[in-house]
């Protein structure tokens, strides 16, 4: 479906629920999240609803590709030396929210492996 209405991350899309908006085009909106866990943390987001980033994928390899880009943009905006994408598919795996993100994170030296 284009939007669920009870999706926080589709109320950002539609302006409903404010968030600090860091880019946006038909396809794709870029917001810090809420909850930063490093001094850049912005997740980018399809503005169709979708639950995760496979499901996307499946659907538009084009607005998939479009996440990785904004990404690399907003890093490069940032004059980022290096950043770390996450993608977490389903709750074991640490997903709150049902609509695909592409996390953006920077800004800080990252450990590695994650938890
Ligand atoms: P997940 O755990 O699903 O990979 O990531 C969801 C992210 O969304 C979390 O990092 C969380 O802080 C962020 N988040 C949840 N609710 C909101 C919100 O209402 N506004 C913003 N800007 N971020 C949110
Ligand atoms: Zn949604």
């Amino acid at each position: 479906m284009a939007l669920d209405l009870n999706c926080i991350f589709c109320k950002i899309v539609t302006g409903d629920i404010p968030a600090q908006i860091v880019y946006r085009s038909d396809n794709v909106v870029a917001f810090d999240d809420i909850t930063p866990q490093a001094p850049t943390h912005v997740l980018i987001i399809p503005t169709i609803h979708v639950e995760n980033i496979g499901d996307l994928a499946q659907l538009s390899p084009t607005i998939t590709a479009d996440l990785f880009s904004v990404a690399k943009q907003i890093a490069a905006e940032r004059g980022l030396s290096g950043f770390r994408n996450v993608l977490n598919t389903g709750e074991e795996a640490g997903q709150s929210v049902f609509h695909a993100h592409l996390h953006l994170i920077g800004g800080r030296s990252l450990a590695w492996p994650p938890g």
